[in-house]
């Protein structure tokens, strides 16, 4: 490709509303750009990356067993009616109507569609298992569409689905799809760890989410300083160590405490730690508030509350809710006192001695609360977030964070799916059976940002090789140096027949402007034709190492060949 006439509109000032670093570059370096917030063209260079990681997530499914087709976008309501999701899926869910008032999404994911079409053409055991997928436009209304390709409204997603006939089947297939996964982000560079997922009220260990390491990614994932255990923070398992008190406990106290509604101002009004601290968070489930308990210093975990009491969505309850239901202010609730609402703690509540809660009343709290004494606790159980330094589920040592972006995700969804909409095959008795389903996704444009965000320095990208835009980028310093452009002319078309790519900066633009474009782009091998073309010499530089070699004009091409074999 001759960049004289490449569509690469580079930029040279900092894009203001790009707040991470592969935003910042991929808009810089032209790959890229926004027609609405989470809405993006992929532009030429973009598009070659985004084709690359597509080839070697077809190869790698294919090599697993899976079949390529392509599903609609525009998907019809009814279906989603017939799982639920038409509603469970919200606001995320982008919808709209044809001529004659009949709704549809946009498709945010193919459960239903696959489900639906499998079990019009396939009857019996004979034809199963197989693996389907494609790579293809998803829609997901996002409530924070950010981070450039990160977090898209529409974006690029390869999913894939399983069809099996038995649990050991379905562990294949998973398995399958798990080891290709583990093939596709090293393919592409990745530094990643495949992580424990939530599953849901369903349960359930087959749920893995595949994280890029990344300090800018959205999800904080558990790990052991020890052992291979990884979870994510909504998942992770907290070991209830018993740590009793031996305290003398006191009789319970109301103290005035006047506008204090932080769990921080309460424990240095009260002179205590904050993890003396009783918090008490509510939520409203089917109209009713819940109230669940964990001490000042502990994060409640939304998603172990969720999943014990079995729901697929939790809400917190609304300041007006507390108002009525509590008779004070948030910041003021307390479950002392309290009858017919429901009560969960953290089973680090239990043993607790002299705590300090809410009263129910307005800018008052109570000192000297004791669990069970004071008050009443329907279940104890495991409601909160791990922390850094509790003891791994696995081994006991102690847990460390790191950041992560979401690149892939695999779940069995067994019957789930099948049940719902009636995907049932004959056995070999003549039974009806409903077939055993998982579903594996990979965010293909996400993927590319998250290469970024780990690949690049101060002066631009730099690309892994298997999935870089180009292969070389070659570079005559001065275009109208008749010498220099005749050489560069020639070796470009020797290049090509190589089969090597090339992008061919024959601009006529300052040494300076071209190599920080070279640096920008990230192409993993340069070759700078200068003016020691004279002496017969031209100059490969390495993007990743900064390495350079001066090799000879008269094996120039061998070379490149050469150290474009050996770059990773
Ligand atoms: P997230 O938790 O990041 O919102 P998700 O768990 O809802 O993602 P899945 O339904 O598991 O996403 O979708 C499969 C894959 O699609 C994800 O692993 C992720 O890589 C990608 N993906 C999901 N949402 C987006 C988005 N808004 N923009 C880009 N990629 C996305
Ligand atoms: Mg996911």
């Amino acid at each position: 490709m001759r960049q004289s006439h490449a569509f690469i509109p580079t930029l040279r000032d900092l894009p203001a509303d790009a707040e991470v670093v592969s935003h910042q570059l991929m808009l810089r370096a032209g790959m890229m750009r926004q027609i609405s917030s989470g809405v993006y063209t992929y532009l030429p260079l973009g598009y070659r990356v985004i084709k690359k990681v597509s080839e070697i997530i077809r190869e790698e499914m294919d090599r697993a067993g899976g079949q390529e087709l392509l599903m609609p976008a525009l998907q019809p309501a009814e279906l989603w009616m017939k799982t639920g999701r038409w509603d469970d899926y919200g606001p995320l869910m982008m919808k709209v109507t044809d001529r004659h008032e009949r709704p549809f999404a946009l498709g945010p994911t193919h459960e239903e569609v696959i489900t639906s079409i499998v079990r019009d053409e396939v009857k019996t055991y004979k034809k199963l298992p197989f693996i389907l997928y494609q790579i293809q436009t998803k829609f997901r209304d996002e409530y924070r569409p950010r981070f450039g390709l990160l977090r898209g409204r529409e974006f690029i997603m390869k999913d894939a689905y399983s069809f099996d006939t038995s649990e050991e089947g379905l562990d294949r297939s998973y398995k399958a799809m798990y080891d290709a996964y583990v093939r596709i982000f090293t393919r592409c560079g990745l530094k990643f760890r495949a992580v424990e997922a939530d599953s849901g009220a369903i349960g359930g260990k087959d749920n893995h989410e595949f994280m890029v390491l990344a300090s800018i990614g959205e999800d904080t994932i558990a790990y052991c300083s020890s052992c291979s255990y990884a979870a994510n923070l909504e998942r992770a398992e907290v070991v209830h160590t018993p740590n009793p008190s031996d305290e003398e406990p006191q009789p319970l106290r109301k103290v005035t405490t006047p506008g204090v509604r932080t769990v921080a101002k309460q424990a240095e009004i009260m002179g205590i730690p904050v993890s003396k601290v009783i918090k008490n968070v509510v939520f409203s489930v089917e109209g009713k508030p819940v109230v669940v308990l964990v001490r000042g210093d502990h994060e409640v975990n939304e998603v172990k509350v969720k999943n014990f009491l079995n729901l697929t969505t939790l809400e917190m309850a609304d300041e007006e809710t507390i108002r009525k239901v509590f008779g004070c202010e948030p910041g003021f609730v307390s479950p002392i006192g309290i009858a017919g609402i429901t009560v969960l703690a953290d089973r680090a509540i239990k043993e607790m001695v002299n705590a300090s809660t809410g009263a129910n009343e307005t800018d008052y709290h109570y000192l000297g609360v004791q669990p069970e004494r004071d008050f009443h606790v329907d279940h104890y159980g495991d409601f909160r977030n791990i922390r850094e330094g509790d003891p791994c589920p696995r081994c006991g040592a102690p847990i460390r964070f790191t950041q992560g972006i979401e690149v892939g995700h695999v779940f069995k969804l067994r019957t789930k799916y099948s049940s719902a909409l009636g995907a049932v095959y004959q056995d070999e008795k003549g039974n009806l059976k409903e077939m055993l389903m998982g579903s594996y996704g990979i965010g293909v444009s996400r993927l590319v940002a998250a290469v970024v965000e780990q690949s690049h320095d101060e002066n631009g990208m730099i690309w892994p090789k298997a999935i870089a835009p180009f292969a070389v980028h070659l570079v005559p310093v001065n275009i109208e140096d008749a010498e220099q452009r005749e050489f560069a002319e020639r070796l470009y078309g020797e290049l090509q027949n190589q089969g090597i790519e090339v992008l061919f900066d024959d601009r006529n633009e300052r040494a300076g402007v071209k190599f920080k474009d070279s640096d920008l782009l990230g192409i993993p091998l340069r070759v700078v034709i200068g003016t020691k073309i004279r002496e017969g010499k031209v100059e490969l530089k390495i993007r990743r190492t900064g390495e350079s070699l001066e090799v000879p004009t008269r094996n120039a091409l061998q070379e490149i060949l050469r150290v474009w074999e050996g770059l990773e």
